[in-house]
């Protein structure tokens, strides 16, 4: 290792890269083997064709070394399960009849099989299927995966290294099998799974993989002593193999804390740490530790998972400080590029003066082998790179869109006051209740109604100008009256106008306000083959003028019972584009907040009396380190009570959120002061209603009834019965009856069938009060 000892040795590399390629080809590949149009062989090719295209674009690029594995048809830690033969034994047998047919079958599902259960990766947007373990898994190895992918990169003449999910990791993101107690802990499987790591690692040795890299993001969560010792038990067993690759162990998405001193004190070759963000932290805890003698560092300095161009000087004195701290050090984006879209070349529409501003996967990988050439050669060897870089940076500063005065002074000049309601919930409630005349447990949807193919098709139409906006409009005003006049005919209470216009609840936003940049091409997996395009917040943020009062006031020109007015609120405008890096979060929330309130204000004038500011991410962007947690509610609560403070007492003011476990956070939900919060509650038999009361929730709820999330129709005595367990943790006076989300995904069939149903459960429980 001592030729490797100084910066001429810097290597650049990453540990994953977009999987669908361009034209989002794999997906398409994928969805037509579902539906029986691409056969097995083919869906191959594809695969590997893109595999083989994306690594020479990285070694063209520059990068020393290329990852392998972190391709997937579907998801990574779906191969993770198969690579240790985690199967469900419920997949089991698809899975031997058919590998590639049962691994979708655990992903999606099949008639009589259920899927895995999906959840967000980290704070990310991408989603993974959650392994299943019981006291009697048995693992075995499996890895013909990993191997056939280094082999394939190998043959290309490139120096690859496998990237897998560590084993630690793998078992904190585990739960319970179903059947087995929830009170089983998936670590105490450790001791079984690592000689199953150990003998993948072989393979990948035999195979010719000089490094592996065993990914443990779940260390930069706070974790208990006992799952620090786990972790230092892994390393310690998986370090001392006699046959193995060297190993490096990767952490991201935010610092390491109490998890460095462990793995740096482990018998491993190499530590990958993420210096972005709250992860620049891992700097003086490295120092703190002392370094990593006799280690390889690899350095995330290149944000992974943001679009915006790094500043390479600030990263190079970053390298730098590092350089004392290692016997090597590399450089690398902070995590896997999946989480950003391919690049920013394909980007037409975007303004070139503001698309320098942006770095995609592509540019990133440019990033990092511009800065180990840096590092390596010193700064007179990118000297072209630094002056664009700079030139870039410099052009985004100055930029009239960063930067709007008007903007910026009335941000500034919010005040306490401002965030405040004119009156406290009781006495809003009291106004409220008698503005509105609503019956006890009054009924009510989330806002949308099914997304039709007519109305998918009509918005396509208006994209290729089949149709002008005119007929485009009045579709929609059509659709409008449909849904009024179907709520009318079942009795719901509080009506809404059903989004017909929202292709989605944040784009749909973020195409009216300045500021926001959409893309055309900047694809990003969700989850299997979905993909999202998230806006880019990039400037200062302003609305031009109202975005949905013609709208709700066409609804409730229709009708006389009170129609909701529907707005998607700052934080999670926020959590599902990509934001600002060059001002605090909170910034940015208060910008779109004020841009929010006047839409709330606007839609009062019109005539709305009831308002619902979706916050469904309000939680999932909740720090990944409780320390992080309470700065962040404070920003969060107070741009959603800046949303809403300028309304009248009398304006019911609703929030919804999509999720049943928020216990830690019933603080942040009652700082919100709306008066009305509608929860998923139907598939947990209403237990949010008690975790609320049970958290002294003063305000009014409407715990859902409905389970939308399946074409299911619920009968009206289910409904019901939900509804009488409902008002066992809230009393009449504040229950609210509605489905648990809104409808756009449904049909109109199970739709009707269920509001009617809902209706008719409200209604009977009424008579029994
Ligand atoms: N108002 C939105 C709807 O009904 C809320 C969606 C959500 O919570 N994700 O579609
Ligand atoms: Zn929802």
């Amino acid at each position: 290792m001592t030729s490797e000892t100084t910066a001429a040795a810097a290597r650049a590399t990453v540990y994953g890269y977009p999987r669908q390629g361009q034209g989002r080809e794999l997906k398409k590949a994928i969805e037509g083997y579902w539906k029986g149009r691409v056969d097995a062989a083919a869906l191959r090719a594809t695969a590997a064709g893109l595999r083989r295209a994306n690594w020479r674009n990285l070694a063209a690029a520059g990068l020393d070394e290329v990852p392998t594995g972190d391709f997937s048809y579907y998801d990574h830690m779906l191969d993770t399960t198969v690579m240790v033969g985690a199967v469900p034994a419920r997949h089991r047998a698809a899975v031997a009849a058919d590998p590639l047919d049962g691994y979708f079958a655990m992903a999606r599902g099949t008639q009589d099989v259920a899927p895995l259960e999906m959840t967000k990766w980290f704070d990310t947007n991408y989603h993974y299927l959650v392994p299943e373990l019981g006291p009697d898994t048995a693992f075995l190895a499996d890895s013909a995966k990993q191997v056939a992918e280094v082999r394939e990169a190998l043959a290309l003449g490139l120096a690859a290294r496998p990237v897998l999910v560590g084993p630690v990791t793998y078992l904190l993101l585990s739960k319970p099998a179903p059947g087995v107690a929830a009170s089983f802990d998936p670590l105490t499987l450790l001791d079984r799974l690592l000689p199953v790591y150990a003998e993948v690692l072989a393979d990948l040795r035999a195979a010719g993989a000089e490094w592996v890299q065993l990914d443990e993001p779940a260390l930069v969560q706070d974790r208990t002593p006992a799952e620090l010792n786990a972790t230092a038990r892994a390393y310690r067993d998986l370090g001392a193999l006699a046959d193995r690759p060297r190993l490096l162990v990767a952490s991201y998405f935010d610092r390491l804390g109490d998890a460095l001193p462990v793995l740096a004190a482990s018998p491993v070759e190499g530590l990958a740490l993420d210096f972005t963000g709250p992860a620049a932290a891992n700097l003086d805890a490295l120092a703190a530790v002392g370094g990593l003698p006799g280690k390889r560092l690899v350095a995330g300095v290149v944000d992974g998972r943001n679009i915006w161009v790094n500043d390479l000087e600030k990263s190079l004195s970053t390298l730098g400080t590092l350089l004392g701290l290692a016997d090597r050090v590399d450089v690398s984006a902070s995590c896997s590029l999946l989480h950003v879209p391919l690049d920013t070349a394909a980007e037409r529409d975007i303004d070139p003066q503001i698309l320098r501003w942006l770095a995609f996967a592509r540019q990133k990988t440019a990033e990092v082998a511009a800065l180990a050439r840096g590092l390596a050669r010193g700064t007179d060897a990118i000297a072209a790179e630094l002056a664009v870089n700079r030139a870039a940076l410099a052009s985004r500063a100055a930029s009239p869109v960063t930067r709007d005065p008007a903007v910026r002074a009335r941000a500034a000049a919010v005040t306490e006051a401002g965030t405040r309601r004119f009156l406290p919930y009781p006495e809003r409630a009291a106004a409220q209740r008698a503005r509105l005349g609503l019956p006890l447990l009054p009924t009510t949807t989330i806002g949308s109604f099914p997304q039709t193919g007519e109305l998918r098709a009509a918005r396509a139409d208006l994209r290729s100008g089949r149709i002008g906006t005119e007929e485009y409009e009045e579709r929609i005003r059509a659709e409008i009256r449909d849904v009024i006049s179907f709520q009318e005919k079942t009795g719901l209470d509080v009506l809404v106008h059903g989004e017909p216009e929202r292709n989605d609840m944040v784009q749909y936003f973020a195409e009216q306000l300045t500021g926001y940049l959409a893309t055309r091409h900047g694809w990003v997996q969700s989850y299997g083959t979905r993909c999202v395009r998230p806006p880019i917040l990039a400037g200062d943020i302003a609305r031009p003028g109202p975005m949905t009062v013609r709208w709700t006031a066409y609804a409730q020109s229709l009708t006389d019972r009170p129609v909701k007015g529907m707005l998607t609120g700052p934080v999670t405008m926020l959590a599902w584009s990509f934001v600002r890096d060059d001002q605090p979060l909170g910034e940015t929330a208060r910008q779109v907040a004020l841009a929010l309130r006047d839409e709330v204000n606007d839609l009062e004038a019109a005539g709305t009396g009831v308002i619902q500011v979706d916050e469904p991410a309000l939680r999932e962007t909740l720090p990944l380190r409780a320390a992080d947690r309470p700065a962040y509610l404070a920003w969060a609560t107070e741009a959603f009570r800046l949303t809403t403070g300028g309304a009248a007492p009398v304006t019911q003011i609703h929030t919804h959120m999509c999720y049943a476990e928020f216990g830690d956070i019933v603080g942040a939900i009652d700082d919100l002061d709306a008066d009305v919060i509608s929860l998923e509650a139907a598939r947990s038999h209403m237990q949010v209603a008690h975790e609320l009361a049970g958290h002294g929730y003063p305000r009014e709820a409407g715990p859902g009834v409905y389970d939308i999330h399946s074409p299911r129709v619920p009968s009206a005595e289910e409904a019901a019965a939900l509804l009488r367990a409902g008002l066992g943790a809230i009393p009449a006076e504040r229950l609210w009856v509605n489905p648990d989300c809104g409808l756009k995904t449904r049909a109109w069939p199970e739709t009707r069938a269920s509001l009617e149903h809902l209706v008719a459960a409200a209604r009977t429980v009424r008579a029994e009060l």
